[in-house]
C-alpha cells in the first residue's frame, strides 16, 4: 500500500504543499499531435480535438503584459499543429523573459511546417525538445517508425540556424518504459557524446523527465499488469530532497479552455485548481490560483515528480 503523497509531504514540511510565488505559466495548446507515442500522458495524438482557441490565447498574452518576469511554457499535444500557434507566440513577444516552446522535433520537418526553425529563431523561442533516446531504435519503438531521423534532420536544421550555441536547445528525456531516470548528468554527458559523434549535433541542457503514470501511459501500464508495481517503485524512490522543489509549487497550467491546474500531469489527471467557493478556476481567476499559500491538488500520481533525482518540466530536482 502506497502512502498518501500529500501525507508525505506535509510531514516533511507543511510549506511542501503550499504554492509559493508564480514563476512559469504552462500553457497546454491541446491534444492534437503528429505522433502518438506509447509513453504520452494527455493521450494526444493526430486524432486530437482539443485546440485551444483566440479567446484563450488573447487572456494568456494580456495577462503576461501584466505580470512581467513569468516565464511562458507552452505545450501540448504539439503545439505547433493549434491553427492558432503563430498568433500566441507573436502576441506574447516581449511579454515574458523567457518563452519555452516544446516541441517533438519530427514536426520541424514535416511537409507544410519546414518554416518552424526559422520561426522559433525570430521569435527567440527557447527550443525544448524530446528525445527519448540518443538511439535510432529506442526512439522509434517508442514515438514511431522513422521519427529519429526526422528529429535529427530537425536538430542539424536548428544547429544551422545558432540553436544549442548562442540560442537555446534543451533536449528531453524520458524513459522507454517503467522504470525511473538515471542521472541526469550522466546521461547529459552520454548525449552529447553520442549527439555530437554520431551526427555533430549540439545542445545546451538536457532534462531528465519521469513518465507519470496517467493518461495512455497509465492504459500501457494496466495492459501488463504493472500499474501498481510502477507505483511502488516511484514511491519507495521516494527522494526526500526533492520534496521542497515540485515545481507545482512556482507553476501554473493552464488547458486548452483556459482552466488552471498545479500541472500538466493533474490537466491529464482532471484535478483542477479550485476556489474558495469550489468553483474550478480559468485564466482570468489567476491571481486567485496563484495566491501564495494556496494548498497545491497532490495525489499519487506525484511520486513521479518525487522519485530519484526528482522531476519537472526543467529536469531533475536535486
Ligand atoms: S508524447 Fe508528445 S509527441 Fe508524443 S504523442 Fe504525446 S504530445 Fe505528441
Ligand atoms: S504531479 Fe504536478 S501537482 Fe503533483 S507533485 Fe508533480 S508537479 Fe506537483
Amino acid at each position: 500500500m502506497v502512502a498518501a503523497f500529500k501525507e508525505l509531504l506535509q510531514k516533511l514540511n507543511p510549506v511542501y504543499v503550499r504554492f509559493e510565488t508564480l514563476q512559469t505559466l504552462q500553457v497546454n495548446l491541446g491534444n492534437l499531435c503528429n505522433l502518438a507515442c506509447n509513453h504520452c500522458h494527455v493521450g494526444a495524438s493526430p486524432q486530437g480535438t482539443r485546440v485551444m482557441d483566440r479567446e484563450v490565447m488573447a487572456k494568456i498574452a494580456a495577462l503576461l503584459a501584466r505580470k512581467s518576469g513569468v516565464t511562458l511554457d507552452i505545450t501540448g499535444g504539439c503545439p505547433e499543429l493549434n491553427p492558432h500557434f503563430r498568433y500566441l507566440v507573436e502576441a506574447t513577444m516581449g511579454l515574458s523573459p523567457r518563452r519555452l516552446l516544446r516541441s517533438n522535433l519530427a514536426i520541424m520537418v514535416e511537409q507544410g511546417m519546414t518554416w518552424l526553425p526559422e520561426f522559433c529563431r525570430e521569435q527567440g523561442l527557447i527550443v525544448v525538445a524530446s528525445l527519448p533516446c540518443y538511439q535510432e531504435e529506442n526512439v522509434d519503438r517508442q514515438r514511431g517508425e522513422g521519427v529519429y531521423a526526422r528529429c535529427i534532420a530537425a536538430l542539424k536544421r536548428l544547429n544551422a540556424l545558432g540553436y544549442g550555441d548562442k540560442l537555446e536547445l534543451d533536449l528531453v528525456y524520458n524513459p522507454g518504459g517503467a522504470f525511473i531516470p538515471g542521472s541526469q548528468r550522466d546521461l547529459e554527458a552520454a548525449y552529447r557524446e553520442e549527439l555530437r559523434a554520431r551526427h555533430g549535433i549540439r545542445f545546451n541542457h538536457l532534462y531528465t523527465i519521469a513518465n507519470a503514470p496517467l493518461g495512455r501511459f497509465r492504459e500501457y501500464l494496466e495492459a501488463k499488469g504493472a500499474f501498481e508495481r510502477y507505483l511502488n517503485l516511484l514511491a519507495t524512490s521516494f527522494n526526500p530532497d526533492t520534496a521542497g522543489s515540485i515545481m507545482c509549487r512556482t507553476l501554473v497550467s493552464v488547458d486548452w479552455k483556459g482552466f488552471l491546474y498545479n500541472c500538466d500531469f493533474n490537466q491529464a489527471a482532471g484535478l483542477p485548481i479550485t476556489g474558495e467557493d469550489g468553483r474550478i478556476l480559468k485564466i482570468d481567476d489567476l491571481e486567485e490560483a496563484a495566491r501564495e499559500g494556496n494548498e497545491l491538488f497532490l495525489a499519487q500520481h506525484c511520486y513521479c515528480c518525487t522519485a530519484g533525482e526528482g522531476s519537472s518540466c526543467t529536469g531533475a530536482l536535486t
